[in-house]
């Protein structure tokens, strides 16, 4: 996954939109944020209203889309906000990806010790 790199970010948006999302972050008119899974990443980003926000990660590169009505060049400053949360987030985020996933791999593993066990008890008490 790529997450969004500082320059990568700059290169993607106006610099009065990247200074004007890093403010958003600064003064906290970011909320909701949210790690749908480990490529989508949703968040709330209040302006003049309050926008919705999604980003995907993909291979080389993110995309996002915003609810506001910006029509320019590049990221809208709601969507800086959150590639700038995301990229802020990063290790944590890893890590809970990481935890889930050696959860899932326990639990499907208690899941086949079980169902050897229920197997076993059926042949020998039956
Ligand atoms: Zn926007």
């Amino acid at each position: 996954m790529a997450y969004p790199h500082l320059k990568n970010l700059e290169q993607k948006t106006t610099n009065s939109n990247f200074e004007r999302g890093k403010l958003y972050l600064s003064d906290k008119s970011l909320s909701n944020y949210q790690c749908v899974n480990k490529r989508y990443f949703s968040a709330s980003v209040r302006g003049q209203k309050t926008y919705r926000v999604l980003l995907e990660l993909g291979k080389d590169d993110f995309r996002a889309w915003c609810s506001c009505p910006y029509a320019s060049r590049g990221l809208c400053k709601h969507e800086v906000a959150l590639a700038l949360e995301v990229r802020n987030k990063k290790n944590i985020t890893l890590k809970q990806i990481y935890r889930k996933r050696i959860h899932a791999r326990l639990f499907q593993q208690f899941n086949i010790f079980h169902v050897d066990l229920l197997h076993l008890w059926n042949r020998f008490s039956g």
